[in-house]
């Protein structure tokens, strides 16, 4: 036992050397400060029992910057008014602030334009919306639906509910044992009858990213259209909408570093004219009298009712925030963490990391042979270590991988190599504990 504590305690010493060394080469680079980020997190200034906090669980939700806070905070202090129909300022100010975050999230997912951004509450029901609004009403029985076995069931349950509705049916592009979705896996599964391909860009239970682009190009040879789940793309890597090629392109705000309860979901302009109404109530018409109602063009006419105004304009400082860390940098940092902690967790005896594809974004998914997830996230949050443990929405995954559950470690920018090797040493604990 002190052999296994010692040990953990000389990683530990060795990794605050080499993340010396390592900080003085990043600033060389221009890489990201990581410390300097950390001071801008006030929910990291805090200790869980009597320890420091270390966060590893973004993927579920980022933790948010004060430039976020402060902007929630003085849209209900100063700029507190409802949008679009006021003639007095503060409604024009909360207007501007509004609409002034939708474009910011034009220029995030490079969208040709504004209009081609619905502000939802986040990826859930921007799918929600496709596949009420653009599949449901095209499908019919012989017509295929294709997913992904990599899918957070918010890209799984949406499209049951379509097929239940219209006869059309599910088809599932296999993953390897590696966790990786290959555009060979999709294009053995398409067909003429495929209408529809959803998936993922980035797997929230594995981390694995999928090449978007090429099955982007299958599809549509095919003539099928294209949804991507960007939400665990969106907080790390540059997304280009036109470059993808797809049509339709859903985010969280909240993973990005925002409020819960903002996202938007990107539409190609021609699909989002002909697509009906989602929902109706006020903001989203033209023109209403009892016997018809005409809507205003797209997205208006899919926004009805008053939204989250403050939760859609911090989800715009949030973008600022992450634009100007600059996602080269971002990527570069969240690399070396995942190399990191990849042979970090490894070196623990008994640690099996699930999803080891080549290319993989922000998550280290595992299991200990000495404990269920559960018991892990329960002791390694003793030693102050927040991580998530279940089956992260994706119960196909866990059934892919014969396991009902995994422990998930998911980084953001804030997240550096003590946090890993704090990790580490609570996983000593586990080991302690049970074994
Ligand atoms: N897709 C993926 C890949 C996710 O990780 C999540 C959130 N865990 C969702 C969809 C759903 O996002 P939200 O709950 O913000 O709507």
């Amino acid at each position: 036992m002190t052999t296994r504590a010692t040990a953990a305690e000389d990683l530990t010493r060795e990794a605050a050397g080499d993340e010396r060394a390592e900080g003085a080469a990043a600033q060389a680079l221009g890489a990201i400060d990581v410390e300097a980020i950390r001071r801008e997190f006030p929910a990291l200034d805090q200790t869980v029992g009597d320890r420091p906090l270390v966060y590893l669980d973004s993927a579920a939700t980022a933790l948010k910057p004060r430039a976020v806070i402060d902007a929630v905070t003085e849209i209900y202090a100063r700029d507190c008014a409802n949008i679009h129909r006021g003639v007095h300022r503060l409604s024009q100010r909360a207007t501007e602030r509004f609409e002034g975050a939708r474009d910011k999230v034009r220029a995030l997912l490079n969208a040709p334009t504004s209009q081609e951004i619905v502000l939802v509450r986040g990826t859930t029901e921007a799918i929600n919306l496709v596949a009420q609004s653009y599949a449901r009403p095209r499908l019919g029985p012989g017509d295929e639906i294709l997913v992904t076995e990599l899918e957070h069931h918010a890209n799984i349950v949406p499209w049951q509910i379509v097929c239940e509705q219209t006869g059309a049916e599910l088809v599932v592009a296999r993953m390897t044992d590696a966790g990786e979705v290959t555009a060979d896996a999709v294009e053995a599964v398409l067909s003429p009858k495929t209408r529809l391909v959803a998936l993922p860009h980035v797997s929230n239970a594995l981390g694995t990213v999928l090449p978007v682009r090429r099955i982007t190009e299958l599809a549509k040879a095919r003539g099928a259209a294209v949804l991507v789940d960007g939400a665990q793309a969106a907080p790390h890597m540059p997304v280009d909408v036109q470059e993808l090629g797809c049509d339709f392109y859903a985010i969280s705000g909240h993973k990005l570093y925002g409020p819960t309860g903002a996202g938007a979901l990107f539409g190609r302009r021609e699909l989002l004219d002909e697509m009906p109404p989602y929902q109706g109530g006020g903001e989203m018409i033209r023109t209403v009298t009892f016997e018809k109602t005409t809507y205003a063009p797209a997205p208006t006419k899919f926004e009805a009712g008053t939204p989250d105004i403050a939760g859609v304009v911090g989800v715009g400082a949030a973008i600022d925030f992450v634009r100007e860390v600059g996602f080269d940098a971002l990527a570069a940092h969240e690399r070396d963490l995942m190399a990191y902690a990849t042979e970090a967790l490894s070196s623990v005896p008994g640690v099996e990391i699930v999803g080891t594809a080549r290319d993989k974004r922000a998550v280290v998914s595992f299991l200990m042979d000495v404990a269920h997830p559960h018991d892990i996230g329960t002791i390694v949050d003793m030693e102050g270590v927040a991580i998530r443990t279940g089956h992260h929405c994706a119960q196909p995954i866990m059934r892919r991988f014969g396991v009902a559950a995994t422990a998930r470690a998911s980084f953001g920018m804030y997240n550096n190599r003590a946090d890993v090797d704090a990790l580490v040493r609570a996983l000593w604990r586990v080991r302690e504990f049970l074994a």
